[in-house]
């Protein structure tokens, strides 16, 4: 007879969200209750919750096995700080006594803008938005921005100058099977957000049309009806092209233009000097490709044209999205049921995270630190004097750049910028020139590797808190159980730092709490979070903002009215084509564009430590069309040499014939010697100030012996 062992007791499940990307994905977390922390941590099983609409309970693999960094061994138990060069553990006063004495000692030598914070887009609205507080009230200094400036920073800008608002989707992910035509561009959603795949297919099952715009044949393009295979960085031109074909095409919505735009003259004089077969040379795309691609989406009842980081990470992304939305609000696809542009934003809390204050040029609810009414508004939920708040600061890569200059101590909370950072053995530099660096993250991540202080911080299933997926959705994350010994949230972490800095109240360590006033800060403003509670999430399934009060339903789809322009009508930006920063010469002959795998998730800080995901991506590749591994001599797994004009990368070739045989493919998750970002440029957009990650121009050549082809296609 068979005897099974009795079912370990397990906790009643905790619903909560995923802690990597912008879909959030809703889950469910069990607890074991017999032994809930061994010497292998605790014993959380992810499970299932079908009843959250965005993802009706798929989830990709590093949502499956997100439990496993929670086990001890893979993550921090203890502050860590440097003696002789060596990181041993410490106690939290130590640990912390040396913070703000490292804060203190350069602040009274070289002023409050010595001191500098670099956040992350995978924080907590509450952690974002107590973060940006306590740099503009704790530490005084201007000088805080944040990893998600490397993600989003170009749509938001572009975002705000179209519509004068600035929402990554203007409406639900539900609203994108009923669609005519979707045009992605450069997105990998199958791979980086798997379960929003299915978006695009029910899309193709209801008979509308998907063009998906990338150099690379992903898996999501082998879902298109049409794909366009560009030239890395000549999207802008792309758009233009496809905007002149409207044009010329008689596609031009004018009662739409008319009534609902502005500036639409002189778009249609820049588009029309882009004619077809000058984009055609420039993009590589053939004229009739663009026809069709236009046909499909003027042609259709309604249509999206759906942006992520390959048109954004340019050193002209900015202008990139406008040309996109121009050709939305030319054809009348935008501020309509079903119809608009959407960024698919990618970092957990990419949406919130830039909303709520940790934003060189940001106060909370998109306030804005140069506007004196703002600063007015959020002074007064703060309690200090409006002059007394520091003005706009330096932007992501500018903070970087002058680290162990005009910035000599910095808290790096939530980001790996070693691995993530365009350019980033230069960056890796400024960080070990800081007087004084400490890192609060869950592991010890490259950069924390480099801090004279660590501090372990508690993880997502540890904590409660909001993010704001990339549908504008406001979400709760809550906790299933306590944070281990020794481990404490960024919360309590900056609630210490402020009251050993002087500053005793207003920095609560209750999530719940800090929420409140989030709420009254951005009451009134873009991003009205005022009539949002935790016991309206948990009952709604999240709600989308703006919800000005307890009374309104929150806004699902933005828009359908007006624009949130002050005359109510969406503005076409006036844009030409210009090429990337950095294009390929005799010296550096080919294209590099960067991007993620399904199994990994951006610098692999947590997903890098997952033996599951590790066995399905093990190791960074350089992906090359047959046609140049052979000119170069070149074989499947053979070791290369990646070299641009700001370092050099080695990993193994991965032959395919799926990208332009002018371009080769890196992904950016590792750190070493297959660290992607030694290569990248840190040219910047001028808007938006975003690294152009996305194009620059490289020498491939053998660099040793054969990888073994196994671990070369794993990573696939
Ligand atoms: S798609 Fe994104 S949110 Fe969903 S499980 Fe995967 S990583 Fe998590």
């Amino acid at each position: 007879m068979k005897h099974t062992a009795p079912a370990p007791e397990r906790t009643a499940v905790t619903d909560t969200h995923c802690p990597y990307c912008a879909l959030q994905c809703g889950m469910g977390l069990s607890v074991g209750t017999a032994a809930i922390r061994d010497v292998a941590g605790p014993d959380v099983e992810v499970v299932e919750r079908t009843a959250f609409p965005v993802n009706r309970g798929a989830l990709c693999g590093k949502g499956r096995t997100a439990a496993a960094v929670l086990r001890t061994g893979v993550r921090l138990s203890a502050p860590l700080v440097r003696d002789g060069g060596v990181l041993r553990e410490a106690g939290w006063d130590e640990a912390l006594d040396r913070v703000t004495g490292g804060f203190r000692t350069v602040q009274e030598k070289y002023g409050r803008d010595a001191a500098g914070i670099f956040g992350g887009g995978g924080l907590t609205n509450e952690k974002a938005y107590l973060l940006g507080k306590f740099a503009r009230v704790v530490l005084g200094t201007s000088n805080i921005d944040y990893n998600g400036r490397f993600c989003m920073s170009s749509a938001a800008a572009a975002h705000r100058k179209a519509f004068g608002i600035d929402r990554g989707l203007p409406f639900p992910l539900e609203d994108i099977p009923r669609t005519g035509c979707a045009i992605v561009v450069g997105s990998n959603l199958a791979d980086t957000m798997p379960p929003a795949l299915r978006y695009l297919t029910e899309l193709t099952d209801n008979g509308g049309s998907l063009v998906v715009i990338d150099p690379r044949r992903t898996r999501t393009a082998e879902q298109a009806t049409l794909h366009l295979q560009p030239v890395p960085g000549t999207d802008l031109a792309l758009a233009l092209g496809m905007l002149h074909l409207a044009i010329a095409d008689g596609h031009v919505d004018e009662a739409f233009v008319a009534e609902r735009t502005s500036g639409f003259e002189a778009a249609r004089a820049a588009a029309m000097a882009h004619w077809p077969e000058r984009v055609e040379r420039i993009t590589g795309v053939p004229v009739p490709e663009m026809r069709r691609a236009v046909e499909m989406f003027a042609g259709a009842a309604s249509g999206m044209v759906l942006t992520a980081r390959g048109p954004e990470q340019q050193s002209k992304g900015t202008d990139t999205v406008g040309a996109w939305i121009n050709l939305c609000l030319a054809t009348g696809k935008a501020g309509r049921p079903y119809s608009g542009y959407g960024c698919l934003t990618g970092q957990g809390n990419g949406q919130g995270g830039r909303e709520h204050g940790q934003k060189a040029d940001q106060l909370p609810g998109y306030r804005s630190i140069t506007d004196p009414a703002d600063r007015a508004h959020v002074a007064g939920v703060w309690g200090v004097d409006p002059e007394s708040l520091p003005g706009p600061g330096r932007s992501a890569y500018e903070l970087l750049d002058v680290l162990g200059s005009e910035v000599r101590s910095l808290l790096v909370m939530g980001s790996n910028p070693v691995v993530s950072a365009p350019r980033a053995a230069h960056v890796t530099e400024r960080l070990e020139s800081l007087d004084f660096l400490v890192v609060s993250d869950v592991v010890l991540s490259e950069t924390a590797e480099l801090a004279d202080v660590v501090l372990p911080s508690a993880q997502w299933a540890e904590e409660t808190g909001t993010t704001t997926n990339l549908e504008g959705r406001v979400i709760l994350r809550q906790a299933a159980l306590t944070p281990p010994p020794g481990v404490r949230t960024d919360l309590s972490t900056l609630h210490h730092l402020a009251a050993r800095l002087g500053v005793g109240t207003g920095f609560p360590t209750d999530p719940e709490t800090v929420f409140e006033e989030l709420r009254a800060a951005t009451a009134g403003a873009q991003a009205d979070y005022a009539g949002i509670t935790y016991d309206r999430i948990r009952r709604e399934d999240g709600v989308f903002w703006p919800c000005p009060d307890a009374a309104h339903p929150g806004t699902p789809r933005l828009f359908l009215e007006r624009f949130a322009t002050p005359d109510g009508r969406a503005r076409f930006a006036d844009v030409a084509h210009r090429p990337a920063a950095e294009e390929p010469d005799a010296e550096y002959p080919l294209y590099l564009t960067t991007g993620r795998v399904l199994a990994q998730y951006q610098s692999g800080a947590q997903t890098r430590r997952v033996e599951e995901l590790n066995r399905a991506a093990p190791g960074p590749f350089v992906e090359l069309h047959p046609h140049l591994a052979a000119r170069l001599g070149v074989s499947e797994g053979d070791l290369l040499a990646v070299t641009s004009r700001r370092g050099r990368a080695e990993a193994p070739a991965r032959v395919t014939a799926s990208i332009r045989s002018d371009t080769v493919f890196m992904p950016f998750h590792w750190a070493g010697a297959g660290r992607a970002n030694s290569l990248t440029n840190p040219a910047l957009d001028p808007t938006s100030r975003m690294p152009e990650f996305k194009v620059c121009a490289v020498r491939v050549e053998r660099a040793g012996s054969p990888v073994p082809a196994a671990v070369v296609r794993s990573a696939s």
